[in-house]
C-alpha cells in the first residue's frame, strides 16, 4: 500500500538518519579524542592527614597560532588557604560552607620537569592560582611537550568542590588543569567565588587513585582496573574527551545502577531514602535529551550524594547532588542536563553562565513537565513571579538597574547571579519554547549540540542555530533578553 510504503521509506530515512548523525557524533569524539591533550595523574589519598599527593603528566601540544614561553595551569585547589584574596564561598554562604568552623587547604608542588629535565616553575596569577611551566625554547605552534609535576593537596574541612566533610570527600578542581587559549592567548581567570567560574578544554586522563578500601568512588571516566593491596585499594581510570576529571570518595556510599542506552548510570548514596527514585531521575533525563538533543557520547554516568553548600556540582560523567537538598530529584535532572550544556558542549561559564545554567535549568523544567511532576506553566509563573519582585525591588531603591545578563563576575551577589543566570536564563529560553515551538526548539538544540560538541561554543553560535532553524525574531528573543530590554508582565495567584 502506497501509504505503508511511505510510511516504510520514511522511517527507513530516519533511521538511515539516526545511524548517519550517531556516525557523525562518534567521528567528533573521535577527532577530539586525537587532538586532545593527555593527561595521566597516579594519586594517592590519605584519610587522616586528608592530603592527595599526586604525580601528574601532562603531553600538551600546542594547537594556537602563537609560540609560548610557558605553559600555564589553573591551580583551583590553591583557594582554600587562609591567605586567598578571592575566597571560597560568598559570605552569605560561609557558615553553611564550613560547618565545622574554619578550615584550610592548598596545593604545593615538589617538582616540575619538562621533557624530564627540571624546570623554575613560578606560582602566580591574582591570587597564587596558576602555575607557569618555562618552556625553555619557544613553544612552537604543533609542538609537543611533557610536563611532569609532583604535588600535595591539602584538603579543607569544607562541603564545597574540593574538600572532606563527615560523610564525603569531593575531588572536584584538585589537579592543575590546563588553561583555556583563546586568541592564541592563555586565559588566566581567576577565581570567583559567585557561578562556576571554569572554561576548559576537553582532553584524555588515565587516573589512578589509591585509598582505604572502605572507600567505594564515585568517577569521571570508565573504571579499567581495581586492585587491591593490603587494606587498600588502586582504582584506574579512562576518559577520554572530557573537560575535567572529577571524584567523590565515601566509606558509607552504596551503588545501584541502571542503563540507558549505552550508557551505564550509577548512584551512589549514603543517606537518600528513595535511591531508586534518584536513580530514576537520572535515567530519564538521559533518557529524555538523548532524544531531544543529541546521543551522550560516553559509556558511563554517575550521580554521588555528597555535602556541599550548594544545589549540586556538575562535572564530566559526574554530578554532585547535595545530601537533604529540598529538590533532591530536581537537582539530580539540572545536574544531569549539564552533560549536554557545560560537558559535551563547553562554554565560557564566566562570560556567559545563562549559557549552561539557563539551558539546563529550563529543559530540567520541560523533563518535569514531561513526567508530570510539574507542569511548567506552574514552574514558569515561579520564575516571573520570582525575576518580576526581584527587578521590582531594585528599581524602587536605585536608578537605572542593570538588567543585562552578563559576566559572573560584574554580578553584586550571589542572589543576583541565580536569579539572572538560572531563573531569568529559563525564562529567555521559554520566550523561545513558546514563541518557535517545541519542534523547533529541540530541532535548534540538537543542531547546536551536534555543531559544538567537544568544544568551547560562544552564545552567538546557539543564537545562530536558533536563527537559522527559526528566523530571526528567535535571535531577537535572545538579544532582547541579554540586553536587558524584555518585558516580562507579572503574574498574580
Ligand atoms: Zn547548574
Amino acid at each position: 500500500m502506497k501509504k505503508s510504503l511511505c510510511l516504510l521509506i520514511s522511517l527507513c530515512l530516519v533511521v538511515s538518519g539516526l545511524v548517519l548523525l550517531a556516525a557523525c557524533s562518534q567521528s567528533k569524539k573521535a577527532a577530539a579524542v586525537k587532538s586532545g591533550n593527555e593527561y595521566t595523574i597516579v594519586s594517592a589519598y590519605d584519610d587522616v592527614t586528608h592530603m592527595l599527593s599526586a604525580v601528574q603528566t601532562v603531553s600538551v601540544t600546542n594547537r594556537s597560532d602563537n609560540a609560548f614561553d610557558a605553559v600555564k595551569f589553573h591551580i583551583y585547589a590553591n583557594q582554600y588557604r587562609q591567605d586567598a584574596t578571592n575566597s571560597v564561598v560568598p559570605a552569605v554562604y560561609h557558615a553553611k560552607a564550613y560547618p565545622n568552623g574554619d578550615s584550610y587547604g592548598d596545593i604545593s608542588f615538589d617538582s616540575v620537569k619538562v621533557d624530564g629535565e627540571p624546570v623554575p616553575f613560578t606560582v602566580g596569577g591574582t591570587d597564587c592560582d596558576i602555575l607557569s611551566v618555562p618552556v625553555g625554547d619557544k613553544f612552537y605552534p604543533d609542538k609537543t611537550v611533557d610536563i611532569e609535576m609532583t604535588y600535595t593537596v591539602q584538603l579543607a574541612n569544607v562541603l564545597h568542590r574540593l574538600g572532606y566533610n563527615d560523610k564525603t570527600v569531593n575531588l572536584g578542581n584538585w589537579y592543575p588543569v590546563l588553561c583555556h587559549v583563546d586568541n592564541g592567548k592563555y586565559t588566566e581567570s581567576p577565581y570567583f567565588c559567585v557561578g562556576d567560574p571554569f572554561v576548559t578544554d576537553t582532553a584524555n586522563y588515565t587516573v589512578s587513585i589509591t585509598l582505604p578500601d572502605k572507600y567505594l568512588v564515585a568517577s569521571t571516566g570508565d573504571l579499567t582496573e581495581a586492585a587491591s593491596s593490603g587494606n587498600s585499594v588502586t582504582y584506574r581510570y579512562r576518559a577520554e574527551a572530557v573537560r575535567d576529571f572529577a571524584m567523590v570518595l565515601s566509606s558509607e556510599f552504596t551503588k545501584i545502577s541502571d542503563t540507558v542506552g549505552d550508557t551505564q548510570v550509577n548512584y551512589f548514596y549514603y543517606a537518600d531514602t528513595d535511591p531508586e527514585s534518584s536513580l530514576a531521575a537520572a535515567c530519564g533525563m538521559l533518557e529524555y535529551l538523548n532524544k531531544h538533543v543529541g546521543t551522550y557520547p560516553y559509556d558511563q554516568y554517575s550521580v554521588a550524594e555528597t555535602g556541599f553548600c550548594y544545589g549540586g556540582m556538575e562535572y564530566p560523567n559526574l554530578a554532585m547532588v547535595t545530601s537533604g537538598s529540598a529538590s533532591y530529584r530536581e537537582a539530580v535532572a539540572h545536574e544531569t542536563a549539564h552533560q549536554w550544556f557545560y560537558g559535551v558542549v563547553g562554554n565560557d561559564q564566566i562570560s556567559e553562565a545563562w549559557l549552561d545554567e539557563g539551558l539546563s535549568e529550563y529543559v530540567t523544567y520541560l523533563y518535569m513537565d514531561s513526567t508530570g511532576e510539574t507542569a511548567l506553566s506552574q514552574s514558569m509563573r515561579g520564575c516571573i513571579k520570582t525575576y518580576v519582585t526581584y527587578v521590582d525591588v531594585l528599581d524602587r531603591f536605585y536608578d537605572n538597574v542593570d538588567r543585562t545578563m552578563r559576566p559572573i563576575d560584574l554580578y553584586k551577589n550571589d542572589n543576583e547571579y541565580v536569579i539572572f543566570t538560572y531563573v531569568k536564563g529559563s525564562l529567555l529560553f521559554n520566550s523561545l519554547y513558546e514563541t518557535v515551538g517545541a519542534d523547533k526548539f529541540w530541532k535548534s538544540l540538537h543542531t547546536y549540540y551536534d555543531q559544538a560538541q567537544f568544544t568551547v561554543a560562544p552564545g552567538s553560535q546557539l543564537i545562530q542555530c536558533f536563527a537559522s532553524a527559526c528566523g530571526d525574531e528567535a535571535a531577537s528573543i535572545f538579544s532582547t533578553f541579554i540586553d536587558g530590554k524584555e518585558i516580562i508582565g507579572k503574574v498574580t495567584d
